[in-house]
């Protein structure tokens, strides 16, 4: 199963709205066969990995890390696959919360006399898709802040810092993996330094500083087929996000310098007393040679 999340990983930033889904074929304690889910639109990882194990399929065990699809999209039911290959058992790290599967595809196979198993390193499988499940649960994207931040916590503007190279470096990467970048009017002026698309990925959302209904904002993103979004900005975008719970995780990377007067990112949340403020868990923290990267999520998001 470890094997199969790992090459899920390999399809990140590429089969969106489509989940990372890997797959392994064993038979007689030999892998015969292992795919994953490329890009949208092409196969999913248990087709490319039946394929490659052709006939030696029969009678193996497939462990991969989604519920099987069983209808058709893009391409043909995984179910329908998975059944005429003569695959005895199927090890799956989680159910697909998708309405269209859940738990429909665990069946369509249990009807067929497949063995199936569940719940194998399913805490790892949610996480690998997080994303994914978040949109499908509350049709919202996935929300990532990311913050370039000196020591006392003011915003890094191209005019006060060198800049770091690393945080340039992570910013390209996350752009790669998002489906769109929402900025503020204010930074989309300092884009042009940090944003490099390719194939018109990510989307770019320039929105007006003053714009408030930021759920009704995130709910037409999500319609748009937007299920993961980086934004970045001033505090009266950062603000209403967090303030509403509509923030998922958080990326502040500190550089080595204090400002002393600057701007702030974040304006008033709300918070009176210890217990209204702002939780991060799930902290990690990355020491960099211009910086640190500390990536955490707020506890009571949505
Ligand atoms: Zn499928």
């Amino acid at each position: 199963m470890r094997m199969a999340l790992n090459l899920a990983k390999k399809g990140l930033g590429k089969t969106s709205p489509n989940p990372m889904v890997g797959a392994v074929i064993v038979k007689n304690k030999k892998i015969a066969g292992k795919g994953f889910h490329k890009k949208y639109g092409r196969p999913h990882a248990e087709v490319d990995a039946l394929g490659k194990a052709g006939r030696k399929a029969y009678g193996a065990t497939l462990y991969v890390n989604l519920e099987p699809c069983c209808f058709y999209g893009k391409t043909p039911p995984c179910t329908e696959a998975i059944i005429k290959s003569g695959i005895k058992k199927v090890v799956c790290a989680t159910y697909d919360p998708n309405s269209k599967v859940r738990g429909k595809g665990i069946k369509k196979l249990m009807e067929k006399k497949i063995e199936v198993k569940m719940g194998i390193l399913e805490k790892e499988a949610k996480k690998l898709n997080e994303v994914y499940f978040k949109f499908i649960r509350h049709k919202l994207p996935f929300v990532n802040l990311l913050l370039n931040l000196s020591l006392d916590g003011k915003i890094v503007s191209p005019r006060r810092s060198s800049g770091s190279f690393e945080f340039q470096r992570f910013l390209k990467k996350l752009n790669t993996e998002v489906d769109g970048v929402l900025v503020d009017s204010n930074e989309a002026k300092n884009l042009i330094w940090f944003f490099k698309r390719e194939k018109g990925k990510p989307r770019l959302f320039i929105v007006d500083k003053q714009k408030k209904d930021v759920i009704n904002l995130l709910h037409n993103l999500a319609k748009d087929n937007i299920l993961s979004l980086l934004v970045r900005g001033g505090k009266e975008i950062l603000t209403p996000l967090l303030k509403n719970k509509l923030v998922d995780k958080i990326y502040l990377f500190f550089t080595f310098e204090i400002f002393g007067k600057g701007e702030q990112p974040f304006g008033e949340l709300g918070v009176f007393q210890v217990s209204d403020s702002v939780y991060l868990e799930g902290i990690r923290v990355k020491k960099l040679s211009d910086g640190f990267l500390l990536s955490g999520y707020p506890v009571g998001r949505r």
